[in-house]
């Protein structure tokens, strides 16, 4: 559609180059064309001159020779009828005869001078005197001379004895002749005789005017051969000078009985004949000389024309060309297009970006766009149109929907430009329609959430205010009125201080000074008092735009009031909190110290001789003090864990003596329960792992016993553990535990790590469990870095996958003694130890139950040993007597544990071994023990694995040291 170039095309600048060279050789032909047809003319002239001269010459001749040869017939005629006595006869004769000789003289006046006539005895003479009277006079005839003149013809009548002497005046003759030819005024008439010119127009002969020597000696030739001539040459002054070049044509002729040669001259003026042209033909030259200037003008003109229109032509094309691209680049930015249409409505023609932004072809288009118009916008767009026309409207705007080909709708705006003859009769139009099907959506999208908005600002509770930078009302969105301080009737316009009670105005219109001063939001709370009461407000001021601030207000009355409550709630619940940990640390105190004594003595117990039945009792106050000790546990975990306290402490252990010794735990259970039990390591499970052990166990006793718990006898529970490890170090330790037993319906299995929730919580419930283990091994497990996922289909069996993560260790690296020692503890038979392992005990506790429990113990074990009740006893005894290790409580009387330690390791130092008891078990308490100066620390309830390990460790090295020593 768009021309890709609009200067001149190269065709048409040549085209102008040959009309300049046209018009050069147009002027250059009309000059030589001039100049040759003025040459021809000049030739014609001169030629046709010429040829007038030649004809004028001749004629000139033969006159002269007829008139002379006329003269001497009639004077032969004369002299033939003369008598010889005329004179003597009588008077008419006489008569006769002078009649006959005026006749002659009146014949040739010109030519003839004098008559003598002679008889035979006289002779008589006629002539014209000056007053031209013919004049006769008689002569003696002898007196008459016997030579002739010059110009004297002798005719004699022998027979007669007559003669006649006529003398002639040939020079009158021939001027006479001669005044019959006109050759102009610059025509010469000449008789040439004997060498010598005649003139016969006697001025320029009387001037001493000549023909050129030359070309008279070439005349002279010619007449000498009897042979007519013309010349073209110099007619000389006086001073054989050139007066002016001349054609020169002569005539010869001979007169009888003159002897002499002749030969009539005609001189013209070459130029006079010639410039007759230019005088004759001036205005012609003239008119070619002012057409000639006119055609160059023209030319000229034309060319400068030409090259000015040349250079707007190109200079427009240029900007044209320009516009286009701009328009072209313009109408795809904006996605558009151009279309024109006649006055019927016809579309002539459409740019081809239609197919771009609508989909159609153009011929398509063209011919059916009123089918692609919208059915709601068709007659929208027809209405404009007529309006726009019957109102003779130069343009119209119209936004309307087109189907595009693929059958979306799409957002459009027409322009048009419609077109009116002088007559304001419609010519047609021509339109933009551009694509503004986004910016469309984005509006809508406005209106809609500006909508949006409206319905929630109507919606709030809240009184809300917009204001102009000077605090006017401008708008305002009030659902309860009840709450304003003054009606709002006639607000919109008014200041805040116009409509607001003074008090109220004052601090409110400060705010919004500020809001507009900073920019930022401002928040003012006030008190109001309307007919509900005594109300309190929180405002928030803000700027909506640069020209808008908003406010809104709420009523904060029951916030503040519920506020104040739950301020008294919070602290009421803190300080129940607090009670609570109090009361759990006092309960896991208070709980596990009577359990300690009530599990101490029970393994005891089992060594002493024992029946069936008392076995059969133990074994009840056995699981039911261990079950009772994990529920404990389980709270007490529970509550840390919900704090955020709990911690993890890693150790290095081996891995599957670790899992292998927890699962013998079950073993029991198991072949009570008749389980098919198995459990699998995959191949990269490591050696020695470093993680929290206590924790791992905790969560697979938990997990385990729950499969053991929930699945009925003879069922089958498999568990797998495999290992990925990551950056060789590290490792990610799955664990799966699969059972077949009563499963979990789908919808509760989300329940299951919710603390107590259990899925058969009836008093009736055949499994005992408190609820907490798997929301607690969960969350130990998160801790360890891993998660828990549970699958289970009801009545099926369920399947608990965990992982957590590790530290690989290999058996050449330091591992922990720990490690060992465990090892090797193993299979030790701590009865009567004292032996091989001897020691000085003093054990500080003042719990009798525990006092009783540790005697039994000691004297299995082989040891002696001293007590002390309190710290301070501990101390003083410590200073009397020398001990290897004491088992130090740490609540005590006088003095507890931590302090007498601290005395003891100031004055004393590190020599005697101080193992910490306590029913305390959180590790912050072991923690603060070790910090103090305790060797270690057994929670209660004691176990006797624990305090022989520890006795055996303290004596091997006290044994060693002395070795060493
Ligand atoms: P507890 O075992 O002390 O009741 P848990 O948190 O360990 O508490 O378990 C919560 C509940 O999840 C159990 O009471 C039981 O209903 C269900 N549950 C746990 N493990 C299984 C299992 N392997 N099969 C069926 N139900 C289970």
């Amino acid at each position: 559609m768009i021309p890709k170039d609009y200067s001149l095309p190269k065709s048409e600048t040549g085209l102008y180059r040959i009309l300049v060279v046209l018009g050069i050789f147009v002027v250059f032909l009309i000059t030589f064309l001039g100049l040759a047809f003025f040459q021809a003319l000049n030739d014609n002239q001169i030629n046709s001159s010429k040829t007038t001269l030649n004809k004028q010459a001749e004629l000139a001749s033969k006159q002269i020779e007829n008139r002379f040869t006329a003269f001497y017939d009639d004077m032969v005629f004369f002299v033939n009828n003369l008598e010889p006595d005329t004179y003597a006869v009588n008077d008419n004769e006489n008569l006769a005869f002078e009649k006959r000789a005026r006749r002659i003289f009146n014949n040739h006046r010109d030519l003839l001078d004098t008559v003598k006539v002679i008889f035979p005895n006289q002779a008589v003479i006629f002539h014209f005197d000056n007053r031209n009277n013919f004049v006769k006079t008689f002569f003696d005839k002898q007196q008459l001379s016997q030579e002739l003149g010059k110009n004297e013809i002798f005719l004699n009548n022998e027979s007669k004895n007559v003669a006649i002497r006529a003398i002639v005046n040939l020079e009158r003759f021939f001027i006479d002749e001669m005044t019959n030819y006109y050759l102009g005024i610059s025509g010469e008439k000449l008789i040439y005789c004997d060498g010598k010119l005649l003139g016969t127009h006697e001025q320029k002969l009387k001037k001493g005017f000549l023909i050129d020597e030359k070309i008279l000696e070439k005349i002279a030739a010619q007449v000498e051969e009897g042979l007519k001539g013309d010349f073209s040459g110099a007619f000389v002054n006086q001073n054989e000078e050139l007066e002016f070049e001349a054609l020169i044509h002569h005539y010869p002729f001979s007169i009888y009985p003159i002897k002499s040669k002749f030969t009539t001259v005609f001189v013209v003026n070459k130029n006079v004949v010639t410039s007759g042209i230019f005088s004759t033909h001036f205005y012609l030259i003239l008119a070619l000389l002012i057409l000639l200037a006119l055609v160059i003008l023209i030319l000229f003109k034309s060319i400068k024309n030409s090259q000015v229109t040349n250079e707007v032509l190109s200079k427009n094309a240029d900007e044209i060309s320009e516009l286009f691209r701009r328009q072209a680049l313009l109408l795809h930015e904006t996605k558009g297009f151009i279309y024109f249409q006649d006055s019927d409505g016809k579309m002539t023609s459409v740019g081809r970006e239609v197919k771009g932004i609508l989909g159609y072809d153009t011929e398509d288009f063209a011919l059916n766009y009123k089918k692609y118009i919208s059915k709601k916008d068709i007659a929208k767009l027809e209405k404009a149109i007529e309006v726009s026309i019957s109102n003779r409207k130069d343009s119209l705007s119209i936004e309307l929907d087109f189907k595009t080909k693929t059958g979306k709708l799409r957002r459009t705006k027409i322009f048009e430009r419609l077109e009116f003859d002088e007559n304001e009769n419609f010519l047609g139009n021509v339109g933009i329609c551009t694509d503004i099907q986004e910016k469309y959506e984005t509006e809508q999208e406005i209106v809609n959430s500006e909508n949006r908005l409206r319905a929630v600002l109507k919606s709030l509770p809240d009184l809300i205010f917009i204001y102009d930078n000077e605090g006017r009302y401008l708008d305002f969105h009030v659902k309860n009125k009840s709450l304003l301080v003054a009606p709002l009737e006639g607000a919109i316009g008014k200041k805040m201080s116009e409509i607001l009670p003074e008090s109220l105005a004052k601090p409110i219109q400060q705010v919004f000074n500020n809001t507009i001063k900073t920019g930022n939001m401002q928040t003012v709370e006030y008190e109001v008092d309307i007919p509900s009461g005594k109300r309190l407000f929180e405002a928030r001021f803000f700027r909506l735009d640069n020209d808008k601030v908003m406010s809104i207000a709420r009523d904060i009355t029951g916030q503040k009031l519920w506020e104040r409550g739950l301020m008294e709630a919070k602290k009421a619940a803190d300080q129940a909190n607090l009670a609570k940990s109090e009361f759990l640390a006092n309960m896991s105190h208070e709980i596990r110290t009577p359990m300690n004594g009530l599990l101490g003595i029970i393994p005891l117990l089992e060594t002493t001789h024992l029946d069936q039945t008392q076995k059969d009792y133990i074994q009840i106050i056995k699981d039911s003090g261990e079950s009772l000790l994990n529920i404990i546990k389980d709270i007490l975990d529970y509550s840390k864990i919900e704090s955020g306290e709990m911690t993890l402490y890693k150790s290095v252990f081996n891995f599957k003596n670790e899992i292998e010794k927890t699962l013998k735990i079950f073993s029991g259970l198991i072949k009570e329960k008749d389980i098919q039990f198995s459990f699998h390591f995959g191949q990269m499970v490591p050696e020695y792992v470093e993680l929290d052990k206590e924790k791992l166990r905790q969560i697979l006793i938990n997990i385990i016993g729950n499969a053991i718990k929930f699945t009925p006898d003879g069922g089958k529970i498999s568990v797998n553990i495999s290992a990925e490890s990551i950056f060789e170090k590290n490792v990610i330790l799955n664990f799966e535990v699969k059972d077949n037993g009563i499963g979990i319906p789908a919808d509760k299995i989300e329940m299951l790590t919710t603390p107590f929730f259990q899925l058969d919580s009836s008093s009736t419930k055949r499994h005992q469990g408190t609820g907490l283990g798997l929301a607690i091994s969960q969350k130990i497990i998160e801790l360890m870095g891993g998660e828990m996922i549970i699958k289970s289909e009801f009545g099926q069996g369920s399947e608990f996958t965990f992982s957590i993560f590790g530290t690989i260790w290999h058996k050449d690296e330091n591992l922990d003694v720990n490690v060992q020692e465990e090892e090797e503890l193993e299979g030790f038979v701590w009865k009567d130890m004292a032996q091989e392992f001897p020691l000085k005990i003093l054990l500080a506790e003042d719990n009798s139950t525990n006092l009783l429990f540790m005697d039994m113990l000691m004297i299995q074990l082989g040891y002696v040993y001293d007590v002390a009740r309190n710290g301070a006893e501990a101390v003083r005894m410590v200073k009397e007597s020398d001990y290897d290790l004491i088992l130090m409580d740490i609540q005590m009387p006088v003095m507890n544990g931590l302090e007498a330690t601290q005395v003891i390791r100031k004055s004393l130092g590190n020599k005697i071994t101080i193992v910490g008891l306590s029913a305390n078990a959180f590790q912050e308490d072991v923690d603060q023990a070790l910090e103090i100066g305790m060797d270690s620390y057994i929670s209660k309830p004691l176990k006797i694995n624990e305090i022989t390990s520890i006795i055996r460790s303290c004596s091997e090295k006290i044994h060693i040291k002395k070795e060493v020593n």
